[in-house]
């Protein structure tokens, strides 16, 4: 067929240098990442490299891993390895681990200077090792661990505090040449965070890392993400984000992906356009739309599939949509692409339409 024109996006993306984090561009152009971060211990490497694998598969673009020890340092070069995708080692406190994460050809290095003591010595040091093996680094400035000096001209992790602490930092790896990174400066609090990458966006044109740290609970997490990520993406701020929830790693992908399509910066897969269910509804809407869901989860191609409790808006929806139904008097009238194609009883709605459902997956494929 014809090729489609790209989805409308809300903004212009914001014109940044690019930087390169293994194989996956951030920044400029590229399409924008989605992260997470292993939560099996980095010296369990089979654990570790399991869990990226997880991670890979369910759409994680690069993946980070905690280096606290000796021992995770000497696990990265076969974690380094053998991911599918690039890992960045993400360091605290000890700037000796910065250099073993690029020998271990890390893609990147996470480094918070806030927490690194006299890091203004070493970054001389840390940029020529990274240049020479082509790691590029994040300077991941965080609102619990500001530098105690900004800390003190704030008295609080402000916006201000936050983005006068990341320009500095900036300053330190570019004044020896250094241009390779990107920067984050998180927070948990929604709007400080978005007010903090917005002054931050005016004053350079770093690549950014989107993130609320501890955003909470998977409920909550995903609630403050989402706002804060789309008050930023919205306006084309943001080059690669990572959702923090106390929940497994792959619901952040999940999560990080969902808002991206949300918002037609990444391609669209499964959609399910369900309505939430009235007094007028003649089906269990909820139970209907959740089968649905759970019948078609995995599906790799663009679907929109309209689950409608009544003919309100029903045929509406479902003819909108590239499959769907229309719920009432205990039948439901099964559409394909705006037509409907049968009328089937309520009770095998669900296997109908998930039926329907791979015959367009596989003409797809076929085309
Ligand atoms: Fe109510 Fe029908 Fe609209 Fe669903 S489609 S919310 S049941 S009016």
């Amino acid at each position: 067929g014809m090729p489609s024109a790209p989805p409308p996006v809300l903004a212009p993306r914001r014109k940044t240098r690019q930087i390169k984090v293994g194989s996956v561009g951030v920044g400029s152009d590229s399409p924008i990442s989605v992260q997470s971060m292993t939560t099996t211990p980095t010296t369990d490497i089979n654990a570790t490299l399991q869990q990226i694998a997880e991670l890979t598969a369910s759409g994680c673009d690069i993946v980070r891993v905690a280096c606290p020890s000796a021992d995770d340092a000497e696990a990265l070069p076969i974690i380094a390895r053998k991911s599918q995708i690039p890992v960045i080692a993400d360091i605290h406190f000890q700037p000796k681990y910065v250099f073993a994460a690029i020998e271990a050809g890390c893609a990147a290095v996470r480094v918070n200077p806030g927490n690194i003591r006299k890091f203004d010595d070493q970054v001389k040091e840390i940029a020529r090792a990274a240049k020479d093996h082509g790691t590029s680094i994040r300077i991941g400035i965080n609102a619990g661990s500001l530098e105690p000096g900004i800390l003190k001209k704030y008295g609080k992790a402000t916006p201000e505090a936050l983005v006068e602490s990341a320009v500095w930092e900036a300053s330190l790896f570019e004044e020896h040449g250094f241009n390779d990174f990107k920067i984050s400066v998180k927070h948990n609090d929604p709007v400080i965070m978005v007010a903090a990458y917005e002054m931050l966006a005016e004053q350079g044109d770093w690549p950014l890392h989107l993130g609320v740290t501890e955003a909470g609970p998977a409920f909550q997490g995903t609630i403050k993400s989402a706002t804060a990520f789309g008050a930023l993406l919205s306006r084309g701020i943001g080059d690669t984000i990572r959702v923090s929830l106390s929940a497994p790693p792959v619901e952040e992908i999940k999560v990080g992906n969902q808002i991206l399509q949300s918002l037609n910066l990444r391609p669209r897969k499964l959609e399910i356009v369900s309505c939430p269910s009235c007094g007028r509804a003649q089906v269990d809407v909820y139970t209907l739309a959740e089968q649905v869901t759970a019948g078609l989860e995995g599906m790799e191609i663009p679907l929109r599939v309209a689950v409608m409790g009544c003919v309100v808006n029903g045929p509406g929806e479902a003819r909108e949509a590239d499959l769907g139904v229309a719920s009432g008097n205990g039948k439901g009238q099964i559409f394909v692409k705006g037509q409907v194609i049968k009328t089937v009883p309520e009770d095998q709605i669900v296997e109908t339409l998930i039926e329907e459902a791979m015959r367009i997956a596989e003409e797809m494929g076929e085309a």
